[in-house]
C-alpha cells in the first residue's frame, strides 16, 4: 500500500500567516486533516501527518520524518499571505533522481485544484511552480507544497473560512494525490446472501436442510450470534446481483420457505483482485428456473384431452396415462403433456418420429433421419417422457414401481435440469426457447381450461336464472 506524508505548514510557536485572528498554522492543520479523511475513506492508502495538533515541528524533523517511513509521496498544506491571491503550487526546482516524477505529479494534483479553486470558485491560477523550499530539497521522495489561498485578500479569505470551500479544496487535493499515486479506489461489494430459515437450536435447522435436499437443492447451515445467542441459518446461496438472489427467494416461496436477503457489504480494494467473501460451494444441482419439472399437475386428465381435440381431432387420448403416471413420480404431467404437444405438433407427426413410435418426446430423436425410440404402447411412451423427466430434475434412484423403459434415462447427467427452462439446449439442441415454448403452450391449456369453467359458469347461472323464474 501506498504511503502519504500530508505536512500541515508551521505549528505550535509559529503560527505561519497570520491575517487578523486567522492564522495560518490552523488552517494547513484543518485542510491536511480533511484530505486524510477523504483519502483514506476513498482510497487504499496509508497517510501519515507531520503533526496531528498545534504543535511546533522543526522542517528537519518533517523531511526527517517522511525519509524514515520511506513515504512514497509528500504533500505540504499551506496558505499564502503577502497581498495576492489564488492558488499556486511548487515542486523543487533543482535536480534529482525524482525531479521529473516530482513534477508530473504535481501537475496532476494542481490540475485537479484548479478544477475547483478557478473552475468552481473562479479564484486565479498562480501556475505550477519550483523553488528551493526545505522540505522539498531535503525529501528523498517527490514531494509538493501547496498554497492555497491568501489569507490577507477578501475574497480569498472569505472562502478559506468557507466550510464547503474547505471540503472542496480538500477533496480536490485528495482526488490529486490519488490520481498522481494511481491510488486503489476502496469498492463496496455486496453479496446477497439467501437465508432459506434461520433457527435458535441446530435441530430445526438441520430439518430445513433434510427438507431442501430432498427437493435436490443444495443448502448449508452457517452458524453466528445474535445477542449472544447461537443462530444456525440454512444458507441457499450468495449473489452478487440481488435480483438472483430474490429470483431464489421467490423460489422458496413455491417450496413454502420464507426466505430472506442478507446483505453483506465489504470494502475491497479494486486493482488488486476484488476478494468476495466465500462463496458457497458451488450447488451440485442447479435450482429450478421457471417453473419446476417436479411438482402436481393442476389440470384434469379430460381437460388435457379436450384441449388437443380442439386443434386434432384424431389425437391419442393420453391426458390419463401423463396425469397418473406423472402423480407417479412427482413430475407435472400437464407441462409435461404441453411438452409432447410441443415435440408431436398436436399430435400430428409432422417431424421424423412417427405416431406408431409411441414416442411422445422426441426421445432418442436427434434430427435427420435418426427417429429414435420405439415404444410398445402409448402407455409406454408416456412412461418413458416421464421417467427422462425425472432423469433431469433430480438425482435420486428412480422408483420402482414401473419399469425403467426410459432407455436413454441413464445418459441424463441426473439432476441437470430442475425447470423446465433449464431443458433448453439440453433435450433440443440448438434450443435456446425449448422451456419458454413449452411453457406458453401449458399457459395456452390454462387458459382454454379457464373459458371451458367460464361458459359452465354462465350457463349453470342462466339455469338457475331460470328455474327461479319458473317458481
Ligand atoms: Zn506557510
Amino acid at each position: 500500500m501506498k504511503l502519504i506524508v500530508l505536512d500541515p505548514g508551521h505549528g505550535g510557536q509559529d503560527p505561519g500567516a497570520v491575517f487578523q485572528r486567522l492564522q495560518e498554522k490552523v488552517e494547513n492543520l484543518d485542510i491536511a486533516k480533511r484530505v486524510r479523511t477523504y483519502l483514506e475513506k476513498e482510497y487504499e492508502v496509508k497517510v501519515m501527518m507531520t503533526r496531528e495538533g498545534d504543535t511546533t515541528v522543526s522542517l528537519e524533523a518533517r523531511s526527517n520524518l517522511a525519509n524514515s517511513v520511506g513515504a512514497d509521496y509528500f504533500c505540504s498544506i499551506h496558505h499564502n499571505a503577502g497581498g495576492g491571491t489564488g492558488f499556486e503550487s511548487f515542486r523543487f526546482n533543482g535536480s534529482n533522481d525524482f525531479s521529473s516524477q516530482a513534477m508530473t505529479l504535481q501537475e496532476i494534483v494542481h490540475r485537479e485544484v484548479i478544477n475547483v479553486v478557478t473552475g468552481k470558485y473562479n479564484r486565479r491560477d498562480r501556475g505550477i511552480k519550483a523553488a528551493n523550499f526545505h522540505i522539498l530539497r531535503e525529501t528523498s521522495m517527490p514531494s509538493v507544497l501547496l498554497e492555497i489561498l491568501f489569507l490577507d485578500d477578501t475574497e480569498d479569505r472569505m472562502l478559506i473560512q468557507n466550510e464547503s470551500f474547505k471540503e472542496d479544496v480538500s477533496t480536490a487535493i485528495g482526488e490529486g494525490l490519488a490520481k498522481a499515486l494511481a491510488l486503489p479506489r476502496k469498492v463496496t461489494t455486496n453479496l446477497y446472501k439467501v437465508i432459506a430459515g434461520s433457527f435458535l437450536g441446530r435441530k430445526n435447522a438441520d430439518t430445513r436442510l433434510k427438507f431442501l435436499q430432498e427437493k435436490g437443492i443444495t443448502a448449508f447451515i452457517a452458524t453466528t450470534t445474535l445477542n449472544g445467542a447461537p443462530y444456525y441459518r440454512v444458507q441457499v446461496g450468495a449473489f452478487n446481483d440481488r435480483e438472483n438472489a430474490e429470483e431464489i427467494v421467490g423460489q422458496m416461496k413455491i417450496l413454502g420457505i420464507e426466505a430472506f436477503i442478507l446483505v453483506e457489504t465489504t470494502m475491497t480494494p479494486q486493482p488488486t483482485p476484488p476478494t468476495p467473501p466465500t462463496p458457497p460451494a458451488p450447488p451440485n444441482t442447479p435450482m429450478p428456473k421457471g417453473l419446476s419439472i417436479e411438482g402436481t399437475s393442476v389440470l384434469k386428465a379430460e381437460e388435457l384431452d379436450a384441449f388437443v381435440k380442439t386443434i386434432n381431432p384424431n389425437a391419442p387420448l393420453l391426458g390419463e396415462y401423463y396425469i397418473e403416471l406423472g402423480e407417479a413420480y412427482n413430475v407435472r404431467g400437464d407441462v409435461a403433456f404441453a411438452q409432447a404437444i410441443h415435440e408431436t405438433n398436436y399430435f400430428r407427426f409432422t417431424g421424423t418420429v412417427k405416431p406408431g413410435q409411441n414416442n411422445y418426446a422426441g426421445i432418442g430423436a436427434t434430427g435427420g433421419e435418426v427417429r429414435g425410440a420405439t415404444f410398445a404402447t402409448p402407455e409406454e411412451g408416456v412412461l418413458a417422457h416421464i421417467q427422462h423427466l425425472y432423469a433431469y430434475a433430480n438425482r435420486k434412484p428412480l422408483p420402482t414401481t414401473y419399469s425403467k423403459v426410459d432407455p436413454r434415462f441413464d445418459l441424463v447427467t441426473r439432476g441437470i435440469a430442475p425447470g423446465w427452462i433449464n431443458l433448453n439446449g439440453r433435450w433440443a439442441v440448438p434450443g435456446t426457447q425449448y422451456g419458454q415454448l413449452i411453457l406458453k403452450i401449458y399457459e395456452k391449456m390454462l387458459e382454454e381450461t379457464i373459458t371451458v369453467k367460464q361458459v359452465e359458469l354462465e350457463k349453470m347461472r342462466d339455469v338457475l336464472v331460470e328455474v327461479r323464474n319458473k317458481h
